[in-house]
């Protein structure tokens, strides 16, 4: 049997996917390098049920499951704007779900619908100036004065940040330690809220990634997701879609990057020769294609294990992330090689993928992170 065993519906879905990103991505990448991706972007993918996958079909959503987040995240990097889908699968995976699996009616209803419709765009903020990798000593607190929490403290790195109509934040509402941090949804057109700086990188140039201030922003006790000091569980239990979805775009990334390079192998001559008959390069590219499919597989057990609600997923998962944010510092370098001069040009679209590489290993929890995971779930210090 082949795996994964798509369906025709998950053609179908692919394919409507492809349409979209054939028709509203792939044809502005080099103006949104530039300019940052328009927000009618989230509005156009929400009216095709793209935002909502997983969730209930009760607020808007479809009801599916990690199978199609995968085929979503796929077919949007052919668009060749990994920006544009960072900022999208923000959107719809990593700063709403929490609210749909924990949040009260009342929050799904004024915050979680309206974003799978792309009317109102969802920040996650998570990560503090002074360390993201350990959650549970972030210091942005939310203090209850009779019915709200008067929020302060700085956030940063927080992808869709300055465009964000609410922020889904990680905040400490209780005493040091995991047990004291909640999730809130924070609207960012209260008093006290303030976008910093929109940070410049090295590579996604199309999303923005900014620092948020929050100095007493005062929201409703309402706005809490779920139970309070239980966040950080729901943001542990969020992560392992994200990092799926992290794995998959660095796999997509890759297969076209060296579909790219193979084509232009076959094209290239040196010394009376296509470059494509050159041991060298012949037995590179296979490194690659090897490397590539390894990880590939990982990230579809990951996905496997998610969707049948297995506990060995959390391993598959950082195993997922770790390999596939390793392999493309391997991989990329080694395709943006093939291309000699051209492979340090801005022009080139592998050149460009190169810049980035370092990021994979960063975003939804480092290397080093998923290695102390699975050390700790697979290794017994005992011996
Ligand atoms: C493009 C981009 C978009 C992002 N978007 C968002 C977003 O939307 N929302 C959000 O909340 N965050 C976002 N982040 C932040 C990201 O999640 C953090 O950068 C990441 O979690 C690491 O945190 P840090 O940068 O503070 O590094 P630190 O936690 O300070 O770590 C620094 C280094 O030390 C290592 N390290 C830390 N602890 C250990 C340990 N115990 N053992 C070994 N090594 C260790 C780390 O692996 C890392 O290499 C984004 C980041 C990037 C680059």
């Amino acid at each position: 049997m082949a795996f994964p065993d798509w369906n025709p519906e998950h053609d179908a879905f692919r394919a409507t996917v492809r349409r979209f990103t054939e028709q509203e991505i792939r044809p502005n990448v080099d103006r949104w390098r530039e300019q940052g991706f328009p927000d009618e972007l989230f509005r156009k993918a929400g009216a095709l049920g793209l935002l909502g996958i997983r969730f209930d079909p009760k607020w808007g959503g479809s009801g599916l499951d990690h199978w199609y987040t995968v085929i979503l995240v796929e077919e949007l990097m052919r668009g060749r704007d990994a920006g544009a889908t960072v900022g999208l699968l923000v959107q719809c995976e990593m700063a709403t779900s929490v609210i749909d699996a924990h949040g009260s009616d009342e929050l799904r209803r004024e915050w979680l619908v309206p974003a799978i419709r792309g009317e109102r765009i969802a920040a996650l903020g998570v990560t503090e100036p002074g360390g993201g990798s350990d959650v549970a000593a972030l210091t942005t607190s939310a203090r209850r004065e009779g019915d709200e929490y008067v929020i302060r403290g700085g956030k940063i790195f927080i992808t869709n940040g300055a465009r964000a109509d609410f922020v889904t934040l990680a905040a400490r509402t209780g005493d040091s330690g995991a047990g004291g941090v909640s999730m809130l949804v924070v609207p960012t057109d209260r008093p006290g809220f303030e976008v910093g700086r929109r940070l410049r990188k090295l590579d996604l140039h199309s999303s923005d990634t900014a620092e948020l201030f929050f100095d007493d922003v005062r929201i409703p006790a309402r706005y809490r997701i779920g139970e309070e000091g239980s966040g950080f569980r729901y943001i542990m239990r969020a992560f392992q879609s994200e990092r799926l979805v992290l794995s998959t775009m660095v796999n997509a990334l890759c297969r076209d990057v060296i579909g790219e390079t193979l084509a232009y192998l076959s094209e290239r001559t040196a010394f009376g020769r296509k470059l494509a008959s050159m041991q060298v390069w012949r037995h590179r590219m296979a490194d690659c294609l090897t490397d590539l499919e390894a990880s590939e597989l990982l990230a579809y057990r990951a996905a496997d294990r998610l969707v049948a609600k297995d506990p060995r997923a959390e391993v598959s998962v950082s195993m997922a992330k770790l390999y596939a944010a390793e392999m493309v510092k391997r991989v990329v370098p080694e395709c943006a090689q093939a291309f000699g001069g051209y492979g340090f040009m801005e022009e080139n679209y592998v050149a460009r993928c190169s810049q980035g590489v370092q990021n994979w290993g960063v975003g939804a929890g480092t290397s080093e992170m998923m290695r102390e995971i699975l050390a700790k779930r697979c290794i017994d210090p005992r011996g």
